[in-house]
Formats: structure tokens, sequence, C-alpha cells
């Protein structure tokens, strides 16, 4: 892998994720929200040691998993043991939950069973600022929010789990463990045996906090006065809810305000989400996310696609169906292709995009995942024009011009807008795929016992 001096190059392109593992191995940088791009990055370069560790650099994919999963065969979904369909029966748990409320049930059942002494998950602190903290109670775990969909800074995280004693379970999104077990392998291997489990999420991006200044003026709140924020709960999509410090409450539909579909649209997402490979979280233990499958449109409550890449991670899930507490079927490998797309899980797009920037002399991590080869990757053109749009945006986005955008998407961008709906309509909700033998669907007999 290249030697790279410092973070200057992840800097300039705004590539940061914030992570945190640079603030670990250097004590020169501190990773703050840039008041432009709104998104955390370090406000100087640092040295070698955190341009080593850092995933905005390069991730050694192979290297951390046979750190990780040594001896186990490696695919384009990296180490999978078993795939499942999985649902908490506590419909209030489930209804609160982002998706099938499995990872509420799974931290309980291990602090219950004394598997862990703790739990590192993300947890509110004030405002729109999250941080990750310990949990040692099982009655504890039901406080923590939903999917949280912008930029974090995550340092928290890793500082818990260098400070805290006894085994640990940890919640993260697929950079934020890239960044973790860059660090752990190369400069705190004795951490390693702290992490009895790693309980990651599928990840197909987050938002800049313009999003939800964006969201502020489409629907009339000032995020300054912003007292709490989720973006799921009541249903499998859910709504994104804003509550502010004078008592009112802000909702929009996820799936059906336009607002929503501005602010929340891809050109909003952190760069680095852009020519991220890794949406399946190739190296957690266990791997949760949405089942977006035709055959599971019928819940209500939503229900929770699970990747078991290791033993632990496998017996533990066994446990918790045996127990009652969830529902569960086993599915295979095509489910995860399905429910969350080729472009997504081969890297399709990224591939490609990541080949034009570094082909325009932009600095793009070096990714390289187990996924490479697989999938059609996007043709150059693609990229280019992708590129011109979002570099346009993202010039909006820092001077504002929000309510602009809002018109841009309902008039030039409207044609566009539109045939994503047509497409997401055929293939979910009419079928086509499963009708034209494209697909073979799971019987709906086999989700007895879901909601
Ligand atoms: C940024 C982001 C993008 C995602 N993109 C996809 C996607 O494209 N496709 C897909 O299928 N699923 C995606 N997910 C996962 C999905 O939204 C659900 O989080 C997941 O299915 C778990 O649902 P649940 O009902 O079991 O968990 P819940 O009961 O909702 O619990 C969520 C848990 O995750 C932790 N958490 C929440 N947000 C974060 C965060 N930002 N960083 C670290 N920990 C966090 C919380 O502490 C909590 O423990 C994404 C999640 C996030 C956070
Ligand atoms: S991605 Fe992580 S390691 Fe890299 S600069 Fe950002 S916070 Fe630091
Ligand atoms: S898409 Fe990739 S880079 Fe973006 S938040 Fe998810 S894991 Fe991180």
């Amino acid at each position: 892998m290249n030697v790279v001096d410092n973070l200057s190059g992840v800097i300039d392109a705004g590539m940061c994720i914030g992570c945190g593992a640079c603030e670990m191995v250097d004590p020169t940088v501190r990773v703050s929200l840039n008041p432009k791009s709104l998104i955390f990055e370090p406000e100087t370069p640092g040295s070698v040691d955190a341009a080593a560790v850092c995933p905005a650099v390069a991730v050694d994919y192979e290297g951390l998993q046979t750190y990780l999963f040594p001896g186990a065969d490696v695919g384009p979904f990296g180490v999978v043991r078993s795939v499942h369909l999985s649902q908490s029966v506590d419909n209030q748990r489930n209804m609160k939950a982002s998706s099938g409320g499995l990872i509420k049930e799974l931290l309980r059942s291990l602090l219950q069973s004394g598997d862990i002494d703790g739990v590192i998950a993300l947890d509110h602190v004030d405002g729109i600022n999250f941080a990750a903290r310990l949990v040692t109670h099982a009655d504890d775990i039901d406080n923590l929010p939903g999917s949280i969909y912008h930029n974090l800074k995550q340092t928290p995280a890793l500082e818990l789990l260098r400070d805290t004693p006894g085994r640990l379970a940890l919640v993260a999104i697929p950079c934020e463990l890239e960044g973790l077990y860059s660090w752990v392998k190369n400069y705190a291997p004795e951490l390693r045996s702290k992490i009895t489990i790693t309980i990651g999420l599928l990840c197909g991006w987050q938002y800049s906090h313009h999003s939800i200044n964006a969201m502020g003026e489409y629907l009339g709140y000032n995020p300054e006065e912003i007292a709490d924020i989720s973006y799921r709960g009541g249903g499998p999509v859910g709504k994104l809810t804003v509550n502010t410090r004078d008592g009112n409450t802000y909702t929009a539909s996820r799936r059906v305000d336009f607002g929503y579909q501005v602010a929340f649209d891809r050109h909003f997402n952190t760069s680095r989400c852009h020519v991220c490979i890794n949406h399946s979280n190739f190296l957690a233990d266990l791997v949760v996310g949405d089942a977006w499958l035709p055959s599971t449109v019928f819940t209500k409550t939503g229900i929770s696609l699970v990747i078991c890449r290791s033993e632990f991670a496998e017996n533990a899930h066994a446990r918790l169906v045996q127990s009652g507490a969830c529902v569960s079927i086993e599915v295979g490998e095509d489910e995860i292709r399905e429910s969350q797309t080729e472009r997504v899980v081969f890297g399709e797009f990224a591939y490609a995009y990541a080949d034009f920037l570094r082909s325009i002399g932009v600095h793009t991590p070096a990714l390289h995942g187990p996924n490479e080869g697989f999938g059609t990757v996007k043709p150059r053109r693609l990229a280019a024009k992708f590129h011109r749009e979002l570099v346009r945006k993202q010039a909006l986005m820092a001077a504002r011009r929000y309510r602009y955008m809002k018109w841009r998407k309902g008039t030039l961008e409207l044609r566009g807008y539109i045939m994503r709906y047509v497409r997401w309509f055929m293939v979910r909700i009419l079928r086509v795929k499963s009708i034209s033998g494209q697909r073979k669907e799971i019987s709906r007999d086999r989700f007895s016992g879901f909601n």
C-alpha cells in the first residue's frame, strides 16, 4: 500500500467521514465541523501516522478480513456464514426501530446472558449531536436512537473502546469500523480481545448537515433550535421527525415529501460515500440492514436483513430466535444483492467514480474490496456527468441556496426524479423482475409469524 505523508489530500477532496482514527494516533489532529461543507474533518493535515489509519486514504480489506476472520472464505459479499430475514416479535420495539428491531433485541440478549459486559453504541447528546456511549443494562438499550443518517464524529466510540475494560459489543457503520480496525490492528492490538462482537449496519450513504438545514427552510424550523431528530420509526420506511426547543414538531414522509427528496438526494452525501464500496460492512461480525425485497413489502413494521460473518454472531442470532424474541427465516446471498441492488453491493458506480476522480487528479481513497470485478462497472461518461452535477450542487449548498435547489429539482431534474419512482414502482410493487422470471421470490408462507 502507498505511504501517504498526511491528511492534506483527504481535506482538500472533502473525503473525511469522521471516523476519528486519526485523532487516536496523532494528538495534533482535531476533527471538527467544516462551516462550509458541513462535514466533520481534521482542522490540520496531521502526520504520516494519521494518514496510515485513515479510511479516506486507503483500506486494507484483505488484511483486515484475514485479521478478523482468519481462515474464512471471502466472496463478493465478504465473509458470509449465513443470511437471514429477521424481525423482533415485540411490536413496539419493532415499530420504533429503523427496520426489524433486530439490533436492540440482540444487544439486550447479549447483556442479559452475560456474554458481554457492555455495549458501545450511538446515543443522542443534544440537538443534532449524537455520540457513542457505554450501555451496561439491557433495560437501557431501548433508549438508543434508530438510524442517524447525518455525518457525525465517531471518535467517542474509539475512546470508549480504549478506556473501557471487559467484553464489549460495538454497533457501527462500515467506514467507522474501517477506521477503528485500522487503528486497532496497527496501533492498539491489545484492544482486539475486548471486542466480543461488532454489529454493523449496512450503509448506502450518510448526509452532510446541509440536508438538515435545507429541510429547515422547507418545513419552517430553525436548525439552531433543534432539540432532537429522528429519521425512521413508525413503519418500514418511516418519517423524518424534528423536535425544536419551543416544543414544535416537524415531520416529512421519507418516501413522498418533495422537500425530503431534494434535501436527501445523493448529492447531499458526504463525498466519500460516492466512492465507498463497503456498503455490506465487510468487517462486522453481524450485519443488519433493511430487507428491501418485493416479498417483504407486506410488512407494516419492518424486517431486517441479517448477515452473519462469525460463528459467535451466528450462534447469538440463533439463540435469539430460539428464545422467541425474534422470528427469522434463512435466505441466501441473492437476497443481499436483491435488497441492496448490484450498484450498491458490487460498487458498480463507486469503482467507476473513483477511477474518474483519479484521472482528473482528485485525491481518492484506495478502496479495493472483495466485490471488485463483480457487477458491471458504470461507464466513465456517467461518472463524469455525476461529477459535474455534484460540483454544481455542492457550490449551491455552500451558498445555502436550498430554495433554488428545490425549484431546480421540480424543473430541470424532474424527469430523472419521476423515472426513479417509476423504476421503484415497477420492481417493488408491480414485481416485474419476479413476473418476468429474472428473480425467484420467497413465498409468502415462509413468513408466517412476521408482521
Ligand atoms: C448512515 C446509515 C445508512 C444506512 N444505509 C442503509 C442502506 O443503504 N441499506 C440498508 O439496508 N440499511 C441501511 N442502514 C441500516 C438501517 O437503516 C438500520 O439501521 C438497520 O437495518 C438496523 O435496524 P434495526 O431496526 O435493527 O436497528 P435500530 O433499532 O433502529 O437501532 C439502530 C442502532 O444503530 C445505532 N446507530 C444508528 N445510527 C448510527 C450511526 N450513524 N452510526 C453508528 N451507529 C448508529 C444506534 O445506536 C442503534 O443501536 C443505514 C444505517 C445508517 C446509520
Ligand atoms: S476519515 Fe477518519 S481518519 Fe480519515 S481524516 Fe477523517 S476522521 Fe481522520
Ligand atoms: S456509504 Fe460508506 S462512506 Fe458513506 S457513511 Fe456509509 S460506510 Fe461510510
